[in-house]
This record gives structure tokens, C-alpha cells and sequence, in this order.
């Protein structure tokens, strides 16, 4: 990577401030209900300390408060795991930014510090220079692993980076590592796999990645709106109608590419998207009335038939509703194939992630991504603001 990454950082009597992805899920009682985000970020931590800094200034943010303080929202309880996890103490501070988190942190006996959420003030979205500049304040060196925000130009991803010596930390550094090789470098055949709910949401992937992939395998919801474009019928399926034209001119820059877009041939179908529904098998033509679900077995089929020579295979988006066991065959028995192959398989963030640890496949992936929204949006080809303002090296 052309930025500098923290092993390239005398951390020695120095006062770091890290910017990490605390952004757990929590139950109505406040406890953690999903620590991955905070062990993710446990690698760069532990090599920081172990290199003699002076004190570990994190920061994060957690939710949606909108620049107000909302108990439910506090990163307390993120204290409290860090603690458990790193078997050391942790200090947790009730702001940010202030003279006196900043008296609280020069006075600390603990080398941990962990400062209230970023998002309680406006001015963190905002990009606001004095609130980023009073962040820098607090150390004398910035670290971000925080590859989850990493597509916001936040005071905290972006902002900061104009005060303090700026560096990447291994989990970022992997994400953009993996990521970026399969954008720019795959291994060939390099074969995409699209599913979810939308094709609006996938458009750009599409559009940066069809000249560069062998093969595009799209499932889902989104496969519907393609079907539809192809003149099958779709029944109750999910359509976007205004994305019709769109998915048309995909399929014609494909067939111009010769690039090959592989679509259901079959699917699950049922009158109603419940539990206890009674479901189908039907072909590639859905009758009126009903709801496709999950792709069928002789697309599951298909599907493998093409990735099985496959190098690099990029995956975002479930194929079904996998959410609902009765519905999560086909996007199960893709990710077992998938995990089998020997192929560097990159798993977008977000719903695909979850897919994949259902299933329990996470230690058979090559590369599992922490963030969703950064993934698709590095996947999409733009810049990452948060890497960018990274210093080079
Ligand atoms: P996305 O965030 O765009 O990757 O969408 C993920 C969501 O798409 C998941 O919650 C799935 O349940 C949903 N999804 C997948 N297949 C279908 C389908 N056939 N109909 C409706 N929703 C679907």
C-alpha cells in the first residue's frame, strides 16, 4: 500500500489516537450482542501497545445519534469488552473533544483510553476543521482502522489527517490489500456473484467490474428486475420497474463485452414471503401471483457449473431471503461450493457477511469485509476518503 501502515511507526513515548469500528450491535439492555467489529480491531491495538507507546487514545462512534447525546448510543459497554478482550484496563472518558478529556487523559494511569462517541457532536459528520483539530490535540499520532467509515470524509477518518502524521492499520490495510487486488489485479477467471435486494444498489459494481470479470452470476432479488428486462414473467417478484431500462443496457454491454450474465433458471416461489409459507418450484417464468424467494436447485446448479473454474470470485449480495432457513438453500449451498474451490473468494460486507457466518463458512473464505458501504463503494472503483488522506509513505 502507498500510505503508511503501522508498522512503519516509531510508536515510542508517543500518545496515539486510533480510530476504530465500535459500531456493535446491542440488545435493549445495552449488551453486545456481536463483538466481531471490536476483535477485528484487536491486531493493530496489541501491536501498538507492544511498541512502547505512551498511551492509546480510541475513538468511534456507535449508531445514528445525530450530533446529540442518546444513552443508547454511549460506547461504555464497548469498554467493558475491550477490557475482557485485551485482559488489561481500559479507561472510558464521557466525551470526545475538551480541556478536560485531555487533562483525564494526560493524568491516566491506564494505557487504554476510550473517549465517548464521536457522532454526540454534529461536528464529526460535518467534517467540521476545529472539531477534527481538537481531536489531533489529543495525541501525536493518528491511526485508522476503521475501514467501515473509511468512505466518509468524517473529522475522524478525514479531517483529522491534516493535524497528525496519518497511518493505516492492519485491518484496513487487508480490506484495501484484498479488495484492491481483486479489483485491479484478479486472478483469472475472475467471476462476480450479485445478489440482494437491489439492483440500484449494485450498478456501480456492476459498471466498474463487467470489463474486468469473466463472468457475472446474478441471484436474488436484483435477478428479478434482469428476468424482467428479458421479457419473462416475474409474478409478485421484486421489481424495479424504473431500473428496467438500466438492466437492459447491462445485458446489451455485456453481450458487447462478451461477458457472460448468468441469471436464475429456475426459483423458489411462494403466495406469501412467511414463515410457514407453502413454496415451489417453478421455472424461469413465474406465475402470476407469486413470489420468487431463492434461486431453484437447477440453477444452483448452473451457478457452480460456471464458478467452478474460477480464481477469484467477488460475492455481494445473498440469493434469496436467507434470513428465513426455508429460503437460504441456494445462497448455502453456492457459499459451500464457493468455499470448497481453492479460489481467493472475497465476501462483500453487510448482509453477504452475515450469510456467510449463518452458514458457519467464515474460516474458509479468503477474505471476509468489515464494512459494507466501503466495500461496495471501493468495489465501485471511487477512492475512500479515509484512505486517501492517509500520509504516504
Ligand atoms: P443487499 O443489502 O442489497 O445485499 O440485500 C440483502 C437483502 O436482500 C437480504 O435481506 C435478503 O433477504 C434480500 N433478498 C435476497 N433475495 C431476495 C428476494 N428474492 N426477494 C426479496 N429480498 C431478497
Amino acid at each position: 500500500m502507498a500510505k503508511l501502515s503501522v508498522k512503519d511507526i516509531d510508536f515510542k513515548g508517543k500518545t496515539v489516537l486510533m480510530r476504530a469500528d465500535f459500531n456493535v450491535p446491542q440488545d435493549a439492555n445495552l449488551n453486545i450482542t456481536d463483538d466481531t467489529r471490536i476483535r477485528a480491531t484487536l491486531p493493530t491495538i496489541k501491536y501498538i501497545l507492544e511498541h512502547g507507546v505512551e498511551k492509546l487514545v480510541l475513538i468511534s462512534h456507535l449508531g445514528r445519534p445525530d450530533g446529540k447525546v442518546v444513552a443508547k448510543y454511549s460506547l461504555k459497554s464497548v469498554a467493558v469488552r475491550l477490557k475482557e478482550l485485551l485482559a488489561q484496563d481500559v479507561l472510558f472518558l464521557n466525551d470526545c473533544v475538551g480541556e478536560k478529556i485531555k487533562q483525564e487523559i494526560d493524568a491516566a494511569k491506564e494505557k487504554v483510553v476510550l473517549l465517548e462517541n464521536l457522532r454526540f457532536h454534529a461536528e464529526e459528520e460535518a467534517n467540521d476543521a476545529n472539531f477534527a483539530k481538537q481531536l489531533a490535540s489529543l495525541a501525536d499520532i493518528f491511526v485508522n482502522d476503521a475501514f467501515g467509515t473509511a468512505h466518509r470524509a468524517h473529522a475522524s477518518t478525514e479531517g483529522v489527517t491534516h493535524f497528525l502524521k496519518s497511518a493505516a492499520g492492519f485491518l484496513l490495510e487487508k480490506e484495501i490489500q484484498y479488495l484492491g487486488n481483486a479489483v485491479q489485479n484478479p486472478a483469472k477467471p475472475f467471476m462476480l456473484i450479485l445478489g440482494g435486494a437491489k439492483v440500484s444498489d449494485k450498478i456501480g459494481m456492476i459498471e466498474n467490474l463487467l470489463p474486468k470479470a469473466d463472468a457475472i452470476i446474478v441471484g436474488g432479488g436484483m435477478s428479478y428486475t434482469f428476468l424482467k428486462a428479458q421479457g419473462k414473467q416475474i409474478g409478485n417478484s421484486k421489481l424495479e420497474k424504473d431500473k428496467l431500462d438500466l438492466a437492459k443496457s447491462i445485458l446489451e454491454k455485456a453481450r458487447g463485452l462478451k461477458k457472460e450474465i448468468v441469471l436464475p433458471v429456475d426459483n423458489l416461489v411462494v403466495d406469501n414471503i412467511d414463515l410457514n409459507a407453502k413454496s415451489e418450484i417453478v421455472g424461469e417464468e413465474i406465475p402470476e401471483g407469486k413470489i420468487g424467494v431463492d434461486i431453484g436447485p437447477k440453477t444452483i446448479k448452473l451457478f457452480e457449473d460456471k464458478l467452478k473454474s474460477a480464481k477469484t470470485i467477488v460475492w455481494n449480495g445473498p440469493l434469496g431471503i436467507f434470513e428465513m432457513d426455508a429460503f437460504s438453500k441456494g445462497t448455502r449451498e453456492v457459499a459451500q461450493f464457493v468455499s470448497t474451490l481453492g479460489a481467493v473468494t472475497i465476501i462483500g460486507g453487510g448482509d453477504t457477511a452475515a450469510a456467510i457466518v449463518k452458514f458457519k463458512l467464515e474460516s474458509k473464505m479468503t477474505h471476509i469485509s468489515t464494512g459494507g458501504g466501503a466495500s461496495l463503494e471501493y468495489l465501485e472503483g471511487k477512492l475512500l476518503p479515509g484512505v486517501t488522506a492517509l500520509t504516504d509513505k
